[in-house]
This record gives structure tokens, sequence and C-alpha cells, in this order.
């Protein structure tokens, strides 16, 4: 067994990786970037490596660098995790040629894989079936609709070097073809230096189905529980979960086979998942084969009580796979949320920032992977994948409900996340169905938000939450000026119940609380409608909040917005403003809603970097054109015009740093508003 590994990545996964060499008591050598020296991962390695400047290209890409460092500290194996270089076929065997173990199939299995146009000749020849489509890269617009003619419409333009979802395009009429061919292949160039493109049929409505299998170097495989990956956005996946809702028990040894065939017929070795996609009618398909570890894995672990990263170094080290496939056992019901830096208001762009305030969920069969805490900068270099979030259950409700459990308690104050955008899928009447596939999120979301009315229940429950803290607060600080006033306050009127108005757009709620703060006993009335309700001894300025409603115990996030007070719950997140009744009649009045004024200033939608500036002073665009470039965390964004104008002035350059929220341009006002502006 190797006595030291060097984990060539950053983040969540090289923190995961670390933990298992702790326990199988390998030592745990971490690299890191200039961006990187306080990290989770460097903490809590046994050794670590500085490797250069934030850039991926100059650190975590860097090939050499890495090789050098396992050198230097004496290791006899590399864990690539994966993104980076885990699926690079040359970094495989530069790594081997060292005389290093590769925590990770054999060069040749990630080359011939790598390759989407290679590896389904490949799966065809083991016997699976593929997505219908030609499988040899497209030269020109011309040849490509020809044979969109045989394929039939929609399909899928894929990228052959493809990975995360990027360059691929569903196209749905032939006049398409010219346009996203070109940006098809523009993309694939720059994303993964090569522009092979090839053509699939898009199957409508599928779900995504996907086989973990693990072997060793002697020729023994095992497959595991299918997980069901259906839930995504833009082809990246979002929920995962295993087993399937939709895939019984020979379905899945079907796959399951099918998928050892394939890497059989690949001479593959370690951790691998064979990926399908599968139609309405249960008829599937290979998409494509990930050559390491996926993110998805923990929910594996949890139902089968494994560990894929031991498994992984065992296999490594040339030991025999210690199970076969009669011993591979699950239990219960996994699911796993992928906790992102986006903020889904904003078509889900990165954010950055400080993590200024940071609580774990909580919760029996609950798993955290994280690379973050409290003080942590999330910046533009890397993945926005922050941290996964998974639940046990004994069946899909049970995990399902804990896993919503668990995100209604993960506070993260400082950067934007995803955490209560994907609680709002959990917690979707269809999503508990179990009625799942790609689309689901483009069908039931929209603007970041789910399209269904808010379950009033919901509503209902986080206004009790926000009275009882608002109402906690006071009469902590009523308290804390007794001793000055002793003769504000008197005990007795704590008894009395209290009255309060609560408003959140649409609705207001009057409320009673009944009970006090001291038996943690309330009886609250909301709009007549009674509501047992138990509170522990809670401190007003927690961030999470567990109330007992009628017998059902309930988490909450809190947080104080200037007089308002901002709940999340379920995947809502709301703001209630809180009246004593006299004070409501007054706000009533007083009320005014801001109405929006034109901006003429065009504001940067995200942190980043400028790429491209199209645009100069004096310019006439026109709305959606698209004016500026920028990239962030490894993706290009387009900025388009918000509405036909001109030009004044232009504030940025090519190669700038821009903060969220920062102008870049100055529109001139519109004629319009000049000539009002000359009436005032
Ligand atoms: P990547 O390498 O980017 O993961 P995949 O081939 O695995 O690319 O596809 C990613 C996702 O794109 C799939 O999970 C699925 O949602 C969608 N997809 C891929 N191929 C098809 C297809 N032929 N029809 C419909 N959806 C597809
Ligand atoms: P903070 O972010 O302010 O530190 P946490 O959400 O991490 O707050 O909660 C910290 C502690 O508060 C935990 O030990 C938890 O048990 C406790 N706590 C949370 N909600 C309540 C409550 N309603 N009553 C009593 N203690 C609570
Ligand atoms: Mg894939």
């Amino acid at each position: 067994m190797f006595d030291k590994i060097l984990i060539a990545n950053r983040g969540e996964i090289a923190v995961r990786i670390i933990r298992t060499c702790k326990r199988l008591g390998i030592g745990a050598v971490a690299v890191y970037s200039e961006a990187d020296s306080r990290s989770a991962h460097v903490r809590e390695a046994d050794e670590s490596v500085f490797i250069g400047p934030p850039p991926a290209g100059e650190s975590y890409l860097s090939k050499e660098k890495l090789i050098a460092a396992a050198r230097a500290c004496g290791c006899q194996a590399v864990h690539p995790g994966y993104g980076f270089l885990s699926e690079n076929a040359e970094f495989a065997r530069m790594v081997t040629d060292e005389g290093l173990a590769f925590v990770g199939p054999p060069s040749s299995a990630i080359a011939l894989l790598g390759d989407k146009i290679a590896s389904k000749a490949l799966a065809l020849q083991a016997g699976l079936p593929v997505v219908p489509g030609h499988a040899e890269p497209v030269s020109d617009a011309e040849e490509a609709q020809a044979i969109a003619e045989r394929i039939g419409f929609p399909l899928l333009l894929k990228p052959a070097a493809g990975g995360g979802g990027r360059g691929m395009r569903v196209i749905s009429r032939p006049e398409d073809f010219a346009s996203a061919l070109s940006q098809c292949r523009a993309e694939t160039r720059k994303a993964f230096a090569d522009d092979k493109i090839f053509m699939e049929k898009f199957i409508s409505r599928p779900r995504h189905i996907e086989i973990q299998i693990m072997a060793d170097q002697h020729g023994n495989l095992v497959y595991f529980p299918e997980r069901e990956c259906s839930i995504q956005r833009r082809y990246q996946k979002v929920i995962e979960e295993t087993p399937s809702p939709a895939i019984d028990r020979s379905l899945w040894q079907r796959m399951g086979r099918l998928a050892c065939s394939l890497a059989a017929e690949a001479g593959y070795a370690n951790a691998g998942t064979v990926e399908f996609i599968m139609d309405q009618q249960q008829e599937f398909y290979f998409l494509e084969m990930n050559t390491r570890l996926q993110v998805e894995h923990p929910i594996t672990e949890m139902v089968t009580s494994l560990d894929l990263v031991e498994l992984q170094i065992l296999v490594a080290a040339g030991d025999p796979l210690p199970l076969k496939q009669e011993e591979v056992r699950t239990r219960g019901w996994a699911i796993e949320a992928r906790i992102c830096a986006e903020d889904p208001a904003r078509d889900f762009s990165p954010t950055t920032g400080m993590i200024t305030r940071y609580a774990l969920p909580r919760g029996e069969n609950v798993r955290v992977d994280s690379g973050i805490g409290a003080g942590s900068v999330i910046n533009i270099y890397y993945d926005s994948l922050l941290a996964k979030v998974a639940a046990w259950g004994e069946n899909r409700e049970a995990a399902r409900t804990a896993l919503i459990r668990a995100l209604n308690g993960y506070h993260i104050e400082g950067v934007i996340t995803n955490v209560d955008f994907a609680n709002a899928v959990l917690d979707h009447p269809i999503f508990a169905r179990g009625d799942l596939s790609t689309d689901f999120i483009e069908q039931n979301f929209e603007e970041g938000k789910s399209k269904r009315l808010p379950n009033p229940e919901h509503v209902r429950s986080m206004a009790i939450a926000s009275v009882l803290v608002y109402h906690t607060r006071q009469s902590l600080v009523r308290e804390s000026l007794k001793p000055m006033t002793p003769v504000v306050g008197s005990s007795s009127q704590a008894k009395k119940p209290r009255d309060y108005v609560v408003r959140v757009n649409p609705y207001v709620f009057n409320i009673r609380l009944d009970g006090d703060r001291k038996s943690r006993e309330w009886r609250i009335f909301v709009d007549g409608n009674a509501y047992e309700v138990i509170t522990p001894d809670f401190e007003y300025y927690r961030r999470r909040l567990v109330l007992k409603i009628d017998g059902q115990s309930h988490m909450f996030r809190l947080q104080y917005r200037e007089n308002h007070i901002q709940v999340a719950f379920c995947g809502l997140v709301c703001t209630f403003e809180i009246y004593s009744p006299a004070e409501w009649k007054l706000a009533r009045y007083m009320r005014q809603d801001k109405e929006e004024g034109r901006d003429n200033t065009l504001k940067c939608p995200m942190p980043g970097l400028i790429t491209a500036v199209y645009v100069k002073e004096g310019d006439y665009v026109r709305k959606g054109q698209e004016i500026i470039r920028m990239e962030s965390m490894k993706m290009e964004t387009g900025i388009p015009a918000p509405h036909d104008g001109l030009i004044e002035k232009v504030l940025v350059v090519s190669g700038q740093a821009v903060e969220v929220d920062e102008t870049l341009a100055i529109f001139a006002a519109s004629r319009a508003e000049e000539s009002e502006a000359d009436s005032l």
C-alpha cells in the first residue's frame, strides 16, 4: 500500500479524498495556488505544496508542477479527483512514466473513452444501444443538413471532446443549422481545444441514468445501484439520487452488465461511470463514459456503505477488488443537491465574495462534502461548486424530507448560492412524485423561481416563525431596559396575548400570540386559526430557528433586513414586515411602492474579467445586441444592451477586472426623457 498520495485537485473533492487517506493511514499531500493558501484542503492535508498563481492553467492544470510536487514529497501515487486533469490521458501517462501510480484508469482507456465519437463506436462493439445519430465528425452545414434528414428533428449537435454540458446545441429546424454549427464549433474549440462535432437524435423528456462501476487490474468488475441525475440545468446536474424511481431490478442488472461489458472492452480499471439516456418508453441508450470519480459518488456510498475512494486506492495499488457483485448490497435511498456559488435570480451567473457567516446543515443521515467555511473567499478562477449536501432515508420520501430539512438549515452568508433554489426543486410536488426528466427545471421554473404559487401552508409557518422571533427580540430588549425604568413593563403585561399584522406580498396575516417566552409553549392564531407551537429557548441573534408547529418540527433560516425579517424555508425566501395593529393602520396609508425609473447605466451582472468591448462612444445599439463580453469562472458571457440607445460613455476596457453592479457603460438619455426633464 502507498504511504503518501498527492491530491491534484482543490475544493470539496480534495477534502473528501484527504479524509479517506487519513482513515487508511496514508499521508495526504495537497497542492494549492496563490488563491487557495488558506483553503480547507490545505488545512486538512498532512503536507502541502504551492504550485503557482490563481489561473488553473498555471497551477492545477500544470502537469509538470504537479508531478514535481509528487516527486518532491516522496508520494507513490496521484489522485486527480474530478475536473482539472482527471480525464487527461497524457497526464495519466506522465504520472505512470514517472513510476507513480495514477488513481484512475490506464491512460489508454482514458484516451479511448474521452472522445465521444470513439467511445460510441466502442460501445456498439460491446453490445450497448447507442443514441441514433451520426457518429462521425461533421464537416459543414450542408453535409450536416443532409444527414439530419435521415436522423430527423429535433437533433443535437455535440462536441466529441465535450464535458460539463458545454457546446451542445439542439436544432429543431433545418434553417437553424448553419448558425448553430458555427456557434457550437467556436465554443468547442475554445473550451476543449478541439473542434470535432457530431450529431445525435435529441431524445425528448429523457431521464439521465448512470451506472457506477469499479474494476481492478485483474479483470474483476462490479457495478453499483443506478443513479438518476435527471434534474439538470443546461445539461448540468443539479440533484442526483439513487436508486432511480424509474428503474426496477432487472433493468438495473441489464444496464449494469452492459456498463461492465464496455469497461472490459476498453481495458478499464478503477472507478468509472457509464451514462445512459432513457426515453419515456424506457428505451435506454449509451451517452458517454466518465473515466474518474464522479461528483455525485457520495449517494452511492450512502446506500452501499462503501468508500469508493478507498476502493480506488486499493485497486490502484494493484489489490484485487474486495467484493463480488453478489456482495454489493444497497439499503434505502439517498439524494444529493449540488450547492454552487451562483445567483438563480441572475440567470445563475457565478457569484463571488467572502463567506462571512457559515452554519452547516444538521441532521441524522445528512452528509456534507464541502471545501468552504466562514472566511472562505470565493473567486472567479475555479468551478462554482462549493459543496454537496446529501441525505439518506429508508425510502425516497424520507430521504427527500431529510434533505429539505438539511437545506433549510444550511446558512451561507456573504456569497449568493443556489441553496434555496435546490430546495424549491426538492419541495416541488412533481419532484416528490418522482416524475423526473431533464427538462424539469425548464418546465417548472422561471428566473430561478418555481412557476407555481408558494405553498400557503409554508408561508403561514414562515409568518409564525417571523412573528415569534420579532416578539422575542422585542421582549428581550424590554427586559434589558427594566432595571433602568422600573415602572415600565410589569410582568403581568407579558402574559397578555399580543397582536401583530404581518405583511408578505401578497398576503397580510393577523397573528395573535398567546403564551409567553418562558414557558416556550404558544397558542398562535393566524387569521383566527389556532396552532400549537413549541419553541426551544432560542436566542434571537441566531440565524436558525427550530419550531414545533402542531407537533411537526421545522427549521427556518433567518436574516434581519433593516426592520424586516427574511425567512427561508423549503425553497421559499420571503421578507416579512411586522407591525402592531396601530402601526399597520398608519403604514397602509403611507405605503407607496417605489416606481422603477429607467436606468441609463449598464451594470455588470457578475464579477469577472472583460474579454471584449464591441462598442464605443457615439455608437447606436439595439436592444439585445451583445456589446461587451466577459469571462467568469470558466464561462464566457455576452452582455446585451438592455434597450435601444446611444452609447454616451464606455467605462471598461478589455482585460479589466470588474465587480458585480459596476457600471460598464452609460447610455445617453433618450429624447423623451430629455424633454420630460426640460419641462420640469
Ligand atoms: P457531457 O460530457 O457534457 O456530460 P453528455 O453526453 O453526458 O455530455 O450529456 C449531458 C446531458 O445532455 C445529458 O445528461 C442529457 O441531459 C443531455 N443529452 C445528451 N445527449 C442527449 C440526447 N441525445 N438527447 C437528449 N438529451 C441529451
Ligand atoms: P449561528 O449561525 O448564529 O451560530 P446556528 O444556526 O449555527 O447559529 O445555531 C447555533 C446553535 O443554536 C446550535 O447549537 C443550535 O442548537 C442552536 N439553535 C438553533 N435554533 C435554536 C432554537 N430554536 N432554540 C435553541 N437553540 C437553537
Ligand atoms: Mg455526461
